[in-house]
């Protein structure tokens, strides 16, 4: 590839053009960011070769679009007016179904490949991207009869080259899936670490008696609000409908709690021991 674009220079646009860059030293990255320190920050820190605007797109084999999902549904159109017949384009967003419905009828619509690569951080902007971030990670693919066959291929083969797995499924179902397995850690995570903020109002108690067990549950709470807000409007169906579930559970367990019966408490937790066997299949 002689020159890709990156829309968005953040933790995953910036991870994937540090790991293109390694794969293809020959390619020229172009950046383009709605905020100019970020662009300052990925020059400085080699991840694109040049600043630019969607001027340039027209002169990109690929461009990747890696933006909060509610401004990707109102620039991905507008990506697809502004590349050549033969670029590929694709987007990284986390819901899947808002943005193929944005393009559906698209002049353009199979230079376009919809991705959501598994893989990420509680970090965001281009200080957080890092190598070798996608490598043996998933990456959901949907609705690919609707790419040309020939960017099909040459997305695929950017994929193997970052070590990606991929999977494919349907827009509707990714959402579906995805709002159990990570939007609802998110909130989940959020919610324990605002619980215990308002309680412990003495930072310095939290910091000496929390442990590892803690800071593990509440590491997506550092992540970008910018980022998560958007995704929770986009699949507010699906996220409502695992809230109700997660909801019911934990107050099914204070029920418990409250009529003294540790033995379904025990019984409880044993049965999502299981998680471990699940999650072995996974690391
Ligand atoms: P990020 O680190 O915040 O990077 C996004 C970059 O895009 C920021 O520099 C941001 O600037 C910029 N930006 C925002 N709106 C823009 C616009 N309209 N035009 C141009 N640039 C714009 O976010 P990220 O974590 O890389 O996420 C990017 C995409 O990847 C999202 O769609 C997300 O759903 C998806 N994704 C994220 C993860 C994850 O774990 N983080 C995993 C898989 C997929 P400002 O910071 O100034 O807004």
């Amino acid at each position: 590839m002689k020159q890709i674009a990156v829309i968005g220079i953040g933790l995953i646009g910036g991870s994937l053009a540090r790991d293109i860059k390694k794969q293809y030293p020959e390619t020229r990255i172009l950046g383009v960011d709605n905020n100019p320190l970020h662009l300052d920050e990925a020059l400085q820190l080699g991840l694109i070769d040049q600043k630019a605007s969607y001027q340039d797109l027209a002169e990109a084999e690929l461009v990747i679009l890696s933006i909060p999902v509610d401004a990707a549904v109102e620039e991905l159109p507008k990506v697809l007016d502004a590349v050549h017949d033969t670029t590929l384009v694709m987007d990284v967003g986390s819901t899947k179904q808002r943005i193929c419905e944005a393009v559906a009828q698209h002049p353009k619509r199979r230079n376009f490949l919809a991705v959501h690569p598994i893989a990420g951080t509680d970090f965001s902007g281009p200080k957080a991207a890092l190598e070798g971030l996608f490598k043996g990670k998933t990456n959901i693919i949907c609705e690919v009869e609707n790419t040309a066959f020939k960017l099909q291929e040459k997305a695929l083969s950017l994929f193997a080259d970052l070590g990606m797995r991929i999977r494919y499924m349907n827009p509707i179902a990714h959402d579906k899936h995805i709002a159990y397995v990570s939007h609802l850690s998110h909130i989940s995570s959020f919610m324990l670490g605002k619980t215990v903020i308002e309680k412990e109002k003495n930072e310095r108690d939290i910091f000496d008696m929390a442990g590892s067990g803690f800071e593990s549950t509440v590491r997506l709470a550092k992540s970008s609000p910018a980022m998560w807000a958007p995704i929770f409007k986009q699949n507010k169906e699906n996220v409502i409908e695992t809230l109700e579930e997660y909801i019911q559970n934990l107050t099914k367990f204070k029920q418990f709690m409250e009529a003294d019966d540790f033995e379904e408490i025990y019984r409880e937790m044993k049965d999502t021991n299981h998680i471990a066997d699940i999650l072995k299949g996974i690391s």
